[in-house]
């Protein structure tokens, strides 16, 4: 069965048909679904979801992009205060159906301050750690900082959207980490991750769609939604000669396993 760790069902691009859609998806193979707040807000409408919808869980943290978001309660609700976010989405920790920190990381694609965007990411680890959970990583073209914070203090977690070579991929899962594989590894000129996922053992991957974005092949470009990891699973299935179905399964156990949900 499906278990995608990795959402943004909360995104206006879903306004339109949300319900129809998370509705829909338990008939489509979905079990399971972690949905990343990327602010307070986010994570606010995440949980509201959440308790609508059984099998939707909770990441409450808050997003390197939303540093700069002009649409981010960051900046519409703190002014850019950050600090002051994160102690407001604090007490969403104590919620059950919160299984992750996160979405947070670094981002060197946009420009966003280095500085406040690691002091962002510290910050965030440290949540992590003080109350046991996983974190969800974002990494986008800032290989190096993102290694250099997650070996310092060595949470639990996962590498969304894993965009780095095999070798730190193998390093991340020796230190607890897992791999988060998406649409990317269905396109043509994605070698480089494929290799990443011959050389992983299945039980350190966990399937995910950054949904409404990185929809697989052959749906590159279009709105993507959790049962399309079917195609994720798929082309790992083809990559490492084993049935679809061990690909789920095995992915469905390590997501259970990575946010505590067995
Ligand atoms: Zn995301």
């Amino acid at each position: 069965m499906i278990f995608d760790t990795h959402a943004h069902y909360t995104s206006h691009q879903f306004d339109r048909h949300r319900d129809e859609l998370l509705s829909s998806l338990p008939q489509n193979g979905v079990v399971g679904i972690v949905d990343c707040g990327v602010d307070l807000e986010s994570a606010v409408k995440s949980l509201e979801l959440s308790e609508k919808y059984p099998f939707l869980y909770v990441a409450a943290g808050i997003h390197p992009e939303s540093i700069t978001d002009e649409t981010a309660s960051t900046n519409t609700r703190f002014g850019g205060d950050w600090r002051a976010e994160l102690v407001e989405i604090e007490p969403l920790y104590e919620n059950k159906r919160v299984v992750a920190v996160g979405e947070a990381g670094l981002d060197y694609h946009w420009e966003i301050p280095k500085d406040e965007q690691q002091a962002l990411f510290e910050a965030e680890i440290k949540t992590a750690l003080t109350h046991d959970l996983p974190i969800i990583v974002h990494d986008r073209e800032a290989h190096a900082d993102t290694y250099a914070l997650l070996k310092k203090y060595k949470p639990k977690g996962v590498v969304h959207c894993y965009s780095g070579s095999a070798d730190d991929a193998i390093w991340l899962t020796k230190q607890g980490l897992y791999i988060g594989i998406g649409g990317v590894v269905t396109f043509k000129n994605s070698r480089r991750l494929q290799e990443t996922v011959s050389a992983l053992p299945l039980e350190r991957i966990l399937l995910e769609t950054d949904c409404p974005y990185m929809a697989p092949e052959p749906f590159r470009g279009k709105e993507n939604n959790s049962a399309l990891i079917k195609y994720v699973a798929a082309k790992i299935a083809e990559i490492k000669g084993v049935t679809i179905s061990d690909v789920l399964d095995i992915t469905e156990e390590n997501a259970k396993t990575a946010f505590n949900l067995a």
